[in-house]
């Protein structure tokens, strides 16, 4: 939506960021910031690389260094948006310090409660206090993103385990104790900890982990207080697959967080999930995130592994909107080469992508999936205009929008032609690089359809995205339409 009184729009911004010999890449690319990226010079090599979302976990580290990093990289990378990911009850293990330690097959390991204290192949520390005393000896503890594992063996005065699968580990992994253990209501005093300090940080997106129902949501958006900052459901527990469609439709995007969905489920129904949640989360017209282990072996490697290139190049073809990396970017050799990497596959990917499968592919129901009524009309109108874009081989479809809802109810279509969001709210603009294929622009003032067509042609003819000849389709909301709404779809010729 955005309509009101006329009045002449200038630019104030534009992305044009991830443009490459005339190509935009239409699947976003979302880079997670830690001790590897840090940087300046390395924030920056990113952000050339192609990253449209900085992800900064706030699970790790003391919650000042947090902010520091944000505010840092805030200033650095103004056309990169943020995100920062709150941990909700993960609980994590004392350090096992930045050189890989080895836990062995069959090895008995004592964990104990503790903070701020090394762990180590003999014993491991769980920061997390009245929790030990719950294990049960057969009890499972999973370590990182689940390679690892050990068993309960021994309660009572101290809790010893067994390595039931081992390998190495650095740093301070995420534990995964039976779900049974973990405290049921999000934001945790951990997390609300953290949201009080973000309260006046300038971030987009927040990323609440291990969310279960769509309550989480509303009452961690309650918490922040905060209208201007994009609430994403991580979607990794078995309740959180089980409410999908309520957590949705309190959600304004989610992520398909794999790495703790394959602890918590098993593993062999990651891929299959994988897709659910895609297809129902644009159903909604939310962004979806891939994320995690997608190019994992190059932590170390030069080269990703064939499995990895067609699991990244398989998320383009599943639909995501975006896709993430984690440890590769945050504690990996060389994070800028694995973006590049990642550019390189996502580029390919999408010239086999089918759009005009996918549009059609979006049912009557699935365009009116959200009950609410502004939503209904701006999706009807969006569908229409994704049609009349198709049938005219527009040259580019222009969504002006206030808060975003109009540019990512036309992206949910995957129309081949470049999408343009116009705003007036840099916030917007910023949470738009998470939505696919979506591009923005923003202006000085809010205006109505007439002014925003000459605003919308001085701009595209400017960066040569049309000719005479060309046909764009335009939406905006007209004088008379309720607020949020976008009730109006123009064909314009470019003169
Ligand atoms: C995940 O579990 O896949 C995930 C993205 O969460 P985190 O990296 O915060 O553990």
């Amino acid at each position: 939506m955005m309509h009101s009184d006329g009045g002449v729009a200038t630019f104030l911004s534009y992305d044009g960021g991830r443009e490459r010999g005339g190509q935009v890449r239409r699947t976003k690319i979302v880079a997670t910031l830690g001790p590897a990226s840090t940087s300046d010079e390395v924030v920056l090599g990113l952000v050339e690389a192609g990253v449209d979302v900085f992800r900064i976990s706030f699970a790790h580290g003391d919650i000042a260094s947090g902010v520091e990093r944000l505010r840092n990289v805030r200033s650095l990378a103004p056309a990169v948006a943020l995100m920062v990911d709150i941990p909700g009850p993960k609980i994590r293990a004392g350090s096992f310090g930045q050189e890989p330690v080895a836990l062995k097959l069959g090895d008995q390991i004592e964990v104990v409660e503790g903070s701020n204290e090394s762990s180590t192949n003999s014993r491991i520390v769980v920061e997390r206090e009245g929790v030990l005393h719950l294990l049960r000896v057969g009890d499972r503890i999973h370590i990182g993103d689940g390679g690892l594992s050990l068993e309960v063996v021994a309660t009572g005065g101290h809790t010893t385990t067994q390595v039931i699968s081992g390998g190495s580990v650095m740093g301070k992994p995420g534990l995964s104790l039976p779900s049974s253990l973990v405290p049921d209501t999000l934001p945790t005093q951990e997390d609300r900890e953290r949201l009080h300090a973000l309260a006046h940080e300038d971030f987009q997106i927040l990323a609440v982990s291990f969310v279960r129902t769509a309550f989480d949501m509303v009452s961690t958006r309650s918490v922040l207080a905060r209208p201007d900052v994009m609430m994403m459901a991580k979607i990794e527990t078995l309740e959180g697959i089980n409410n999908l469609d309520q957590i949705l439709q309190a959600s304004d995007s989610i992520m398909v967080a794999r790495g703790d969905l394959g602890v918590r489920m098993p593993i062999e129904d990651v891929p299959h999930l994988q897709k659910r949640i895609v297809r129902d989360g644009i159903r909604y017209a939310v962004p979806v995130v891939v994320a995690t282990q997608m190019l994992e072996s190059m932590t170390h490697a030069q080269v990703p592994t064939r499995a990895e290139v067609t699991d990244v190049a398989n998320a383009v073809l599943d639909g995501a909107s975006a896709v993430m990396l984690s440890g590769e970017t945050a504690i990996g050799e060389n994070p800028i080469a694995v973006v590049r990497a990642m550019d390189r596959i996502v580029r390919k990917a999408e010239e086999s992508f089918n759009y005009e499968r996918w549009g059609a592919s979006l049912g009557v129901q699935e365009v009116t999936a959200r009950a609410n009524p502004a939503f209904r009309i701006t999706a009807a109108i969006t569908g229409a205009a994704w049609r009349a874009a198709m049938e005219e081989g527009a040259a580019v479809i222009v969504a002006c929008t206030r808060s975003g809802a109009t540019a990512r109810a036309i992206s949910r279509f995957r129309p081949p032609m470049p999408i343009l969001a116009i705003t007036t709210s840099p916030t917007t603009a910023l949470q738009l690089r998470s939505s696919w294929g979506v591009d923005d622009v923003v202006i000085s003032e809010e205006t109505e359809m007439d002014s925003l067509v000459p605003v919308a042609l001085a701009h595209l003819l400017a960066r040569g995205a049309v000719k005479t000849g060309d046909v764009i389709v335009m939406m905006a909301g007209s004088a008379g339409s309720a607020a949020s709404t976008t009730d109006t779809v123009r064909l314009v010729s470019v003169p």
